[in-house]
């Protein structure tokens, strides 16, 4: 079987070049009406691209009817909640979006197991049983024996931990998977080689060929949940996602044990980083992006962070989205230990958790606090 950069390289997803655009612009309404009309739900790329085409702009009511359906039918009337633990804000990379790249200069916060506890205590009296781990590339102090210890002592408190930390060996992954880690995100940021190395101009996160192979790494480690993301705001939005989509496909395929889910950040405000207006990827975009996914993986995650504000993400939970952070705080001892130390964005959703959870109630669905593959997991 073909890697991945093989399989992005021959369908030329690697590299954003007018072909695609070409081909997207090329998709006719009729084309998306036979799509939509197949309702076997499955992915092939023709499919894919057609729901993300400018064609399908006309069709989003009916996407989200089906979206809507599908959601419900795979996963129930349930939304999972989950919380971010920042637990660093060093980081060595220079990606020029995020606040905490290595440039930039302010005062950092690391936190000792003993902090990172007390603020897993604040995020576990609020009910959550599902913590993401957080952390800037702090290869230093951010340890596989660290995260090993951490997890150690998380394990009392919740059910699933995950991490959304810098890129590991297989070996690494094993050792986390080991200690109680069941799931890691990490997100490509941009599968166009160009924008890539635009954005990332130093540290071991530069590394292309590196960063798309850690979804490979993870699987062959045991993870039961890959989390695939693209930063919106970087490239055109279309192209990431025909990229995104043959990365879950081949992952899917490839490794059929561990679950997929899908996010997508969009780029957002961030200490000392300068607003950017090219690429703009608008709610309908945004939302489209969403439903074409939801139509073509009806098994696959779909999370939406606070990133987004609070009107928006009221609606996708009634259609498409699984999972959902809520509280957030994305600064290291937020949520007691260091709440003025620097975050890595600024959230845009800034309710309390429990506000999320009545909000989720009140369109009939149920927040479930606790992360049902975690059954599943050997360790
Ligand atoms: S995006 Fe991640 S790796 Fe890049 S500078 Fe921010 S924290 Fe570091």
């Amino acid at each position: 079987m073909q890697g991945i950069q093989e399989i992005l390289s021959d369908a030329q997803l690697d590299s954003q070049g007018p072909m695609w655009l070409g081909k997207l612009d090329d998709i006719t309404e009729e084309q998306v009406v036979t799509h939509l009309s197949d309702l076997s739900y499955k992915y092939s790329p023709d499919r894919f691209a057609a729901l993300v085409s400018p064609a399908a702009e006309g069709y989003l009511e009916q996407m989200a009817q089906q979206a809507k359906q599908l959601t419900i039918q795979r996963f129930g009337r349930t939304i999972q909640l989950y919380a971010p633990l920042y637990v660093s804000s060093y980081c060595v990379n220079n990606c020029n979006y995020c606040g905490y790249n290595a440039g930039n200069d302010y005062q950092r916060t690391r936190l000792s197991i003993d902090e990172a506890m007390a603020d897993a205590e604040v995020i576990a009296d609020e009910g959550f049983r599902h913590i993401l781990l957080v952390s800037g590339e702090d290869k230093e102090f951010v340890t596989v024996d660290y995260l090993c210890a951490l997890a150690g002592k998380l394990r009392n408190r919740f059910s699933s931990i995950s991490v959304e930390i810098y890129s590991m060996s297989t070996g690494e992954y094993a050792e986390l998977f080991k200690a109680g880690i069941d799931g890691v995100t990490l997100y490509q940021e941009t599968y166009d080689r160009q924008t890539y190395r635009k954005n990332h101009l130093k540290g071991p996160k530069s590394d292309y060929d590196y960063r798309i192979e850690t979804h490979d790494r993870t699987a062959s480690a045991g993870m039961r949940r890959i989390g695939l993301g693209v930063l919106l705001g970087l490239a055109n939005w279309r192209i990431e996602a025909l990229a995104m989509a043959e990365h879950a496909n081949y992952l899917m395929k490839r490794y059929w044990r561990s679950g997929v889910s899908f996010s997508f950040p969009r780029l957002r405000p961030a200490l000392n980083v300068s607003d950017r207006q090219e690429n703009i990827v608008i709610d309908k975009q945004f939302v489209q992006m969403m439903l074409a996914l939801r139509l073509c993986f009806a098994d696959a995650g779909i999370v939406l962070s606070t990133r987004e504000r609070a009107s928006l993400r009221d609606e996708l939970v009634k259609i498409c989205v699984t999972r959902i952070s809520a509280g957030s705080k994305t600064n290291p001892g937020g949520y007691c230990t260091r709440t003025e130390s620097a975050g890595q964005f600024e959230i845009d959703d800034d309710r309390t958790a429990a506000q999320v959870a009545s909000m989720i109630k009140s369109v009939g669905a149920e927040p479930v606090w606790k992360d049902w593959d975690a059954g599943f997991c050997s360790c």
